[in-house]
């Protein structure tokens, strides 16, 4: 047994999206994945598994020959969908354990599904993987706010979904006017009640890195900002293999690792001023 980590939320479709919001070259992004020193990743654009994550795969398994250290990277494909819980939006992540060889029409379900329902589930078992609430809090809803704590509860506690990702390295970097903690408490919140339901509900932390370096390069809109990269925070988990990692999130086995950037320390630090019981599922530091 030994300690992995993973950054399941990682964007690599600057093609279709426009470079500048949306996503890193694969070869930018797969030599970051490598050096930020994860075992596991995943590649989840919005709605679709696009030719970029199959690029990624390629090249990483390229930039890794030639490296003298050789360890095990596993790569998922993974989807962000636009869904919603008893009308209310949220934003599902979901690893596929299996590759999708060539994605069709039917691996996703349609865009706004209401995953209360059965409809969802039967999806989930013709396409067995994990799904996680993706930064439940959103800034522009600041009113539904605590409706959504609930509803994030809720759809941990009856199984809708395995995990939620209580650390978003993009939401604790960027947000202004004390929106990163507020948003990440609501999170932890909601993920702390939950547990008292669902024992194995799992804590994830994701960087929803758009880029693999941490500043934007030369030759974008909005070029030497500082933005997340992948792995600056990360699901944790221990398991004999990195590709037992969706069982450790089955089985609630995760914690969630602030690895990089002393913003992210700094604000999570805030964070568990106001929500202590976080400390049982975190830790500051990669080595810890
Ligand atoms: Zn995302």
């Amino acid at each position: 047994m030994y300690p992995y980590t993973a950054d399941i939320h990682l964007h690599a479709d600057g093609k279709r999206n426009g470079r500048s919001r949306h996503g890193e070259k694969p070869k930018v992004l797969a030599t970051s994945i490598l050096e930020s020193g994860v075992d596991v990743y995943a590649i989840s654009e919005h709605h679709y598994v696009t030719e970029e994550t199959e690029k990624v795969h390629s090249k990483l398994a390229g930039v890794m020959t030639g490296r003298k250290r050789k360890r095990e990277i596993v790569g998922f494909d993974g989807v962000e969908l636009g869904a919603s819980y008893k009308g209310l939006p949220f934003y599902i992540g979901y690893v596929f354990e299996n590759r999708l060889d060539e994605p069709k029409p039917g691996d996703f379900p349609d865009h706004g599904i209401d995953i209360s329902g059965a409809e969802f589930q039967d999806w989930r078992a013709q396409h067995p993987g994990i799904a996680v609430v993706n930064h439940p809090i959103v800034t522009h809803r600041e009113k539904q706010e605590d409706m959504r704590i609930d509803y994030t509860t809720a759809m941990l506690a009856d199984g809708t979904v395995d995990g939620c990702e209580v650390l978003n390295g993009a939401i604790l970097l960027n947000g202004k006017n004390g929106s990163s903690v507020r948003r990440t408490v609501g999170a932890a919140r909601a993920f702390i009640a939950a547990r008292t339901h669902r024992r194995t509900a799992a804590i994830i932390a994701s960087s929803d890195a758009h880029w693999g370096k941490y500043r934007m390069p030369e030759g974008v809109k909005g070029k030497g900002k500082i933005v997340t990269g992948p792995g600056c925070v990360r699901t944790r988990f221990i398991a004999d293999s990195p590709a037992d990692f969706l069982d450790a999130v089955r089985d609630g086995r995760t914690k969630a690792v602030v690895a990089e950037q002393n913003k992210i320390r700094q604000v999570v630090e805030e964070v568990l001023e106001q929500c202590p019981e976080l400390a049982n599922f975190l830790r500051l530091k990669t080595e810890d």
